[in-house]
């Protein structure tokens, strides 16, 4: 049974009341919920569910259940496990979720000041990375850092929109990321859009204004191969 997203249309809900509609040796899983789960190079949630008498369990980690749009929650181990049908109130780390939100965001900035075909990347919430198939020579730290910097003080507005697989196939150069393809079958995919900066799909949480992500530090530049040049960044502040 799909998981209704309410992270999709509303990144910044921290809580809301779901029901349990299955429990197994993987996971909980709810009729609705605000936890991201792992894909697109951002973590799985972190948070708690809790019962009416006030019991938490703490939920350790996010997956994607074996059909779309399906969400498990992860409860960490010796945590109390929930009934089918009762409602809890679902409580995600804020803290965690906005750091990724804002890191997540800067590594689509990122991306149009590096231009190169994107080959991997990562988000945690200390710090994010994007691998480019590029030439050493081309990445200079302070110019990614500033250019960066400058486009976010922009304080554009993020937008979602929606493109059906079909009209995606006839815009392959919307796919920037060479390593993971959006996900197919149901559709429709999702894009984030910052105008004047950036369109590509995307499944993750993004920040409302890029302003928010405040600014970022490149951390360091490396080479993991040929085609993986790495660029680390952390948030400013
Ligand atoms: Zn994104």
């Amino acid at each position: 049974m799909a998981t209704e997203l309410l992270f999709r249309d509303d990144a910044y809900l921290q809580t809301a009341d779901a029901r349990v509609v299955a429990v197994d040796e993987r996971g909980i899983a709810l009729d609705r919920t605000i936890f991201y789960p792992l894909g697109g190079g951002q973590p799985g949630d972190t948070g708690a569910l809790v019962r009416s008498n006030g019991e938490r369990i703490a939920v350790a980690d996010t997956r994607k259940g074996d059909s779309i749009d399906t969400v498990l929650h992860g409860p960490a181990p010796e945590t109390p496990r929930p009934e089918i049908g009762e409602t809890l109130t679902l409580e995600i780390d804020w803290a965690r979720r906005y750091a990724l939100m804002r890191l997540h965001t800067a590594l689509h900035i990122m991306s149009c000041v590096v231009v190169a075909p994107v080959t991997g990347g990562n988000i945690a919430p200390e710090k994010a990375r994007l691998d480019f198939d590029i030439d050493m020579s081309l990445l200079d730290a302070g110019r990614i850092e500033s250019e960066t910097n400058a486009l976010i003080a922009r304080g554009i507005e993020t937008e979602t929109v929606w493109i059906t697989d079909a009209e995606l196939d006839a815009r392959p150069e919307l796919v920037k990321t060479m390593s993971v393809q959006p996900p197919r079958g149901a559709g429709r995919v999702r894009l984030l859009r910052i105008p004047g900066i950036d369109l590509q799909p995307c499944g993750g949480t993004h920040v409302r204004n890029i302003r928010e992500i405040g600014g970022i530090r490149v951390l360091r530049i490396r080479s993991e191969g040929r085609r993986n040049r790495r660029v680390e960044i952390a948030l400013a502040s």
